[in-house]
């Protein structure tokens, strides 16, 4: 029987960014996860690596000061993965805020990122106007101008994953999933099963660690882990837009009426636009978006922008995902106000869970796991390893200009990138927009030609 220190079961950001840390510290650590890596909530977010600025409203300073920490941190080390651009907040008479206030709380974003953002601006109607040409000139006042970052989240997430695998001691296995555990004297015996359901494989771990995110509270029952339910899921669903389907230089930040916040973020020669807030009362694994949600989401743009070409042939593609809002007790918030706040649990001596928090603040949540774990292995932990550059990069680079693919560049993707599908290469090494059933022709290589490079692996 194999024999890790650490089992992290669950492959997105989370699971990713624990297994560096602890491969940077020198722990034999076994990742698996079901899918693909990164291929659920930890590639469906907003692609925001951002501070949270509506989360001023709730006081929440001391998160919005750590992800804005975060987020300037990993602007400087992954440049190729996430770039700062400018995000405008238009204001109308019936807004809820006076110009000055949000002047205010846009001065308190900057002060909050001791400065380290490019500095906010207030906008008046006409200068609005000329930045976001098709948007609904009644009643508007003008717009605040700050500046977030935007990333490629599955990729930064793989190359987490590829960073910890430089490590000889570590090991990750996609289309594997956790289906018992039984807990022994000295930790836990962890079955595993592949993805053609025929082979199992039991190794032996000190520590298992949940980085499962909205699927834990399913799960973690279901393997006899000691559980009560602590999530308040929500789904959120963005929409890919053909550029040029809404008229805007920059990023805008939609309130609607229904008091949700929108975001319209030109990007990777396409628009993304996102994203909803609802309750889920469906399977999550491949969460879809559906169609009233897609729906209101057409209908917000054509109020907020009812000059611009858009309909329903605009969109190139749909995706969704399922925010692991961890509960708190007594709240009554509605789930966008509910804390991003994450949380650490300890079920049983060798098992941890952490769910919660927001894709930017990854590295802090898993440090505080790692800064626990490390040392009850005999090691010392030492906290500044993961402040160090990744050292793999993906061949594909998602932003700015992309080298003309070729079949020995997609072989090459396949034998060092940890690929396993179709669907995960062009998702999330290509970083194409289109669904990968709709795909006919990738990049200039016709899709059956690549197609027929995944049916030995
Ligand atoms: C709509 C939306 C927008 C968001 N926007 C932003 C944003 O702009 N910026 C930001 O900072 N944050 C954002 N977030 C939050 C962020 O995306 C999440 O906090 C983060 O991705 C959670 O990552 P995770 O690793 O915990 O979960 P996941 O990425 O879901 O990973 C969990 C993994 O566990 C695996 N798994 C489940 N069961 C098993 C099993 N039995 N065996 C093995 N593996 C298993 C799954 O396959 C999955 O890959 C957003 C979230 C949503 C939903």
């Amino acid at each position: 029987m194999k024999e890790y220190d650490v089992v992290i079961v669950g492959g997105g950001i989370n699971g990713c960014g624990l297994l560096r840390d602890l491969a940077l510290n020198g722990v034999k650590t076994l990742l698996v996860d079901k899918g693909d890596f990164s291929s659920q909530t930890s590639q469906g977010s907003s692609k925001m690596l951002h501070g949270g600025i509506r989360y001023l409203e709730t006081f929440d300073f001391g998160l919005v000061q750590e992800a804005l920490e975060e987020k300037n941190l990993w602007l400087k080390l992954t440049p190729h993965l996430c770039f700062e651009r400018e995000f405008y907040l238009p204001l109308y008479r019936y807004s809820k805020y006076a110009p000055w206030m949000l002047q205010a709380g846009l001065f308190l974003y900057d002060f909050l990122s001791h400065f380290q953002n490019r500095p906010h601006a207030m906008l008046d109607a006409e200068e609005t106007m000329r930045t976001l040409p098709s948007i609904d000139p009644k009643g508007l006042k003008g717009a605040g101008k700050y500046f977030d970052g935007i990333v490629d989240d599955a990729k930064l997430s793989l190359e987490c994953l590829y960073d910890a695998l430089l490590e000889p001691q570590v090991d990750a296995l996609s289309y594997h999933e956790v289906i018992s555990t039984t807990k022994t004297s000295e930790g836990y015996n962890v079955t595993i099963q592949d993805r053609t359901k025929t082979k199992l494989e039991t190794v032996k771990a000190k520590y298992i660690v949940f980085t499962t995110g909205p699927f834990s509270d399913k799960l973690l029952p279901s393997l006899g882990i000691p559980w009560t339910p602590q999530l308040m899921p929500s789904k959120g669903i963005h929409l890919w837009l053909k550029e040029g389907s809404i008229s805007v230089k920059g990023s805008v930040v939609l309130t609607t009426k229904d008091n949700r916040v929108v975001f319209v973020i030109p990007q990777r020669g396409a628009i993304l636009v996102g994203t909803t807030e609802t309750e889920v009362d469906q399977e999550i694994f491949d969460i879809k978006a559906s169609q009233k949600e897609i729906d209101y989401l057409l209908l917000v743009l054509q109020q907020y922008f009812p000059n611009s070409n858009l309909n329903i042939d605009s969109i190139i593609s749909t995706f969704a995902g399922v925010r692991p809002l961890a509960r708190e007790e007594g709240s009554q918030h509605s789930l966008g106000k509910v804390s991003r706040h994450h949380k650490i649990y300890r079920p049983t001596s060798h098992s941890y869970v952490m769910i919660g928090g927001k894709y930017t603040t990854f590295r802090k949540m898993t440090q505080e796991l790692a800064r626990e774990i490390v040392p009850r292995l005999g090691l010392r932990y030492k906290p500044n390893l993961t402040l160090n550059p990744l050292r793999q990069h993906s061949i594909m680079p998602t932003f700015g200009k992309q080298p003309k693919l070729t079949l020995d560049m997609v072989k090459n993707i396949i034998a060092t990138e940890k690929v396993t599908t179709f669907d995960d290469l062009v998702m999330r090494r290509l970083s194409l927009l289109e669904h990968p059933s709709t795909i006919k022709d990738v990049m200039g290589i016709p899709a059956d030609q690549i197609k027929a490079l995944f049916q030995n692996l």
